[in-house]
């Protein structure tokens, strides 16, 4: 199918044209006419499935300039709100939009006078929240609701927030939520507040033809030393290396980084400023390994991902399909390393429980042994320091 086949106005067909979009993605060519129709809808779709242009596009063409707040987008995060915006920027140059983003950790002032002029507001739902208290919103003429990537939003403790918000605005307007999972909080909010929603379901994300699944087994100590070997041998492209808390980002990026990689740390004690400055040194290819959490990566629009190492392993097998499904992504291929060593057994076997997977195990190769530098209060947690001890020597 074809942009211009899709009802939209003529000026949105060239705009994606000269953003080089050659074809609508599975998720647009499903949403777009029914958004068009001005029916409620429930996506399941993620970042990387083009769900922002689904949405951005008819609501763009619906949108008036001139007539006041017409639609909110409440994003999980910070950086979804900026990449959000980002997008219908992009989208909306043939026309005169103005975009908002609003989110915390940053000055409100701004925000307050953005909030004024502006017909497209993407906000976090404790930021909105904060500037529906202070009435510096006007949602009167609100027509349009998104609730992007909701599971995530649910996942954060944002319901009660976002149930808040919800009341505040006209019932008379279209809703339409976007979420990678269909669960029970997301089913209630689309049964309180969605009229008929029609449901969506993306394509499957992992296409496996394009991305091998491998993992190692290997002992707690030597888990570094062979991402390290790995990203030698391996020459990754752009990679994101994933730890389950923010220490652990840290010190991962720290040993890297003393070893000559060029990798920066990203989770959510950062500031806003120092965010927005990986992501920039990421998209303009300064950076290449990002080490990352869940949530920090959750929603980051990061493009041509050709490697995703599990440093350490999600929970879940949903946990691990987010990670995995950022790499291969259109036509393209990935792969997706998993390091286990003994503690993230039982987490794996719960990922395994997925059958449809198809994680290849792979013999350990031999690899150079490298210091690990632990800050103290990861020593006990991780390693009795006689193993740390043992393993600098050998350097
Ligand atoms: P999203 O899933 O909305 O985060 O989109 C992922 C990326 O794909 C964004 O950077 C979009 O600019 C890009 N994109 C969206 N739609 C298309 C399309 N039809 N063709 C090519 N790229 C697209």
């Amino acid at each position: 199918m074809e942009f211009s086949e899709l009802n939209l106005p003529d000026y949105l067909v060239s705009t994606v044209a000269g953003l080089g979009y050659e074809k609508p993605t599975f998720i647009q060519e499903k949403a777009i006419p029914v958004l068009l129709s001005g029916k409620d809808v429930i996506a399941q779709s993620e970042t990387g499935s083009g769900k922002t242009a689904a949405f951005a596009l008819p609501i763009i063409s619906k949108a008036t300039p001139g007539q006041g707040v017409q639609c909110l987008v409440l994003a999980p995060t910070r950086e979804l709100a900026e990449q959000v915006a980002f997008e219908f920027r992009r989208l909306s140059r043939n026309k005169k939009l103005a975009i908002a983003a609003v989110y915390g950790g940053v000055d409100i002032e701004p925000q307050i006078s953005a909030l004024r002029r502006s017909e497209i507001i993407v906000a976090t739902p404790g930021r909105m929240l904060d500037h529906l208290s202070r009435r510096t919103a006007d949602f009167r003429r609100l027509q349009f609701l998104v609730l992007d990537e909701a599971d995530k939003m649910f996942e954060m403790g944002f319901i009660d927030d976002v149930r808040s918000i919800i009341k505040t605005l006209p019932r008379e307007r279209q809703t339409m939520l976007f979420s990678a999972t269909i669960g029970p909080e997301v089913r209630s909010i689309s049964s309180d507040y969605m009229k008929a929603p029609h449901m969506l379901r993306a394509n499957p994300y992992v296409d496996k033809g394009a991305l091998k699944q491998l993992y190692y087994d290997v002992r707690p100590q030597d888990k570094f030393s062979l991402l390290l070997h790995l990203i030698s041998e391996e020459k990754p492209g752009l990679s994101i290396v994933f730890c389950a808390t923010r220490s652990r980002v840290d010190t991962v990026t720290r040993n890297l980084t003393a070893n000559r990689i060029n990798a920066v740390a990203i989770h959510g004690g950062h500031t806003q400023a120092k965010r927005n400055s990986v992501m920039r040194d990421v998209r303009t290819g300064k950076v290449h390994i990002l080490v990352a959490t869940d949530v920090a990566a959750r929603g980051l629009d990061i493009r041509n991902v050709s490697h995703v190492f599990n440093y350490d392993i999600p929970k879940t097998s949903v946990e691990y399909v987010h990670r995995i499904g950022r790499t291969a992504r259109a036509g393209k291929s990935g792969k997706a390393i998993s390091i286990l060593a003994e503690a993230d057994h039982e987490n794996f076997r719960h990922v395994m429980e997925d059958r449809s997977l198809g994680i290849q195990r792979q013999p350990v190769p031999s690899f150079r042994r490298v210091a690990f530098i632990m800050p103290k209060r990861d020593f006990s947690r991780n390693f009795p320091r006689r193993i740390v001890a043992g393993y600098s020597r050998r350097r």
